[in-house]
């Protein structure tokens, strides 16, 4: 397979195995004028169907520069059903036709109604762990996917940082954000798409479980950290921090590379270097173990 054409048209290896094994109806990625010609005459030689739409509204605005929606199928008809569903704002249909559970799909709808009530979007990874009864799993671990999770002020966070984002962005075995991480449908999507991977691109499988499968200490969408280590309760014995960037300050990342525990106290996570402690940051965090 030739990931180089899959990456110019925007379009993740995932989604594209998921399409040609027919356990996706239909892919969307968005893509600007100058590329959307050529990029179509690629997608049809990988021999799928194409639908290309203008983005009218962007976040509510008129984009920019030029905006074209591409919606990607082995059939024609789906396509063109992904086009009217998602222009009618029948988000459920849409979800289903790019291959996400009902529950998430769902879950997805409530929160977004909640977000604007409370006047922006909640922060679905705390969602998901919030309805998360048994332990996490690494399928589920959508840690560092933006796509439909982001705010209008986050989105221009995430743009100002595209640079560092950008190098993670594929590190997923879901596409969707699961209803929590125990999701059972979510896991059955991720276990098929790990198995396509491993058949087609092992080093990109490889890549990607070693990415995922691991504990999280999470603020926000754009701090956290990926680590090696052992939670228990409230606190993480660590013994390895992980070289994923995000927007956690340098300062924070220099004492934990000096400490070996995190404990997690209300307003305030502490870190440990065996019993003393060495830093503390005012802010909550949250642990997440996907291993
Ligand atoms: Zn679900």
């Amino acid at each position: 397979m030739d990931l180089k054409y899959l990456k110019m048209c925007n379009i993740d290896v995932q989604s594209y195995l998921l399409l040609k094994a027919g356990l996706k109806s239909v892919i969307r990625t968005c893509l600007p004028e100058d590329s959307v010609k050529k990029f179509q005459n690629i997608l049809e030689k990988l021999g799928v169907k194409v639908l290309i739409k203008r983005v009218d509204l962007l976040y509510g605005e008129p984009p920019k520069n030029p905006l074209y929606n591409v919606y990607i199928s082995l059939s024609k008809k789906l396509a063109k059903s992904a086009y009217e569903t998602e222009i009618s704002g029948n988000r459920l249909a849409f979800g289903k036709l790019l291959g996400y559970p009902k529950c998430c799909v769902e879950n997805f709808i409530e929160n977004i109604k909640e977000g604007s009530s409370l006047k922006g979007n909640p922060d679905f990874m705390i969602r998901s762990y919030k309805k998360t009864k048994t332990k996490p799993s690494f399928y589920c671990n959508s840690l560092f996917l933006f796509d439909s999770k982001l705010s209008n002020v986050e989105l221009k966070i995430y743009l100002k940082n595209l640079s560092i984002f950008s190098k993670t962005e594929h590190l997923f075995l879901i596409k969707h954000i699961p209803c929590s991480f125990d999701c059972k449908k979510s896991i059955k999507i991720g276990r098929v798409t790990l198995k396509l991977l491993k058949e087609h691109e092992p080093s990109l499988a490889k890549e990607i479980v070693n990415a995922v499968k691991r504990q999280v200490l999470y603020f926000d969408y754009f701090r956290w950290i990926v680590c090696e280590g052992k939670i228990n309760g409230n606190e993480m014995s660590y013994k390895k921090v992980f070289p994923y960037k995000s927007l956690l300050d340098g300062k924070f990342m220099k004492k934990l590379k000096q400490g070996n525990r995190i404990e997690i106290k209300k307003d305030k996570t502490v870190i440990m270097s065996d019993n003393k402690k060495i830093f503390e940051l005012p802010k909550e965090g949250i642990l997440l173990d996907f291993t």
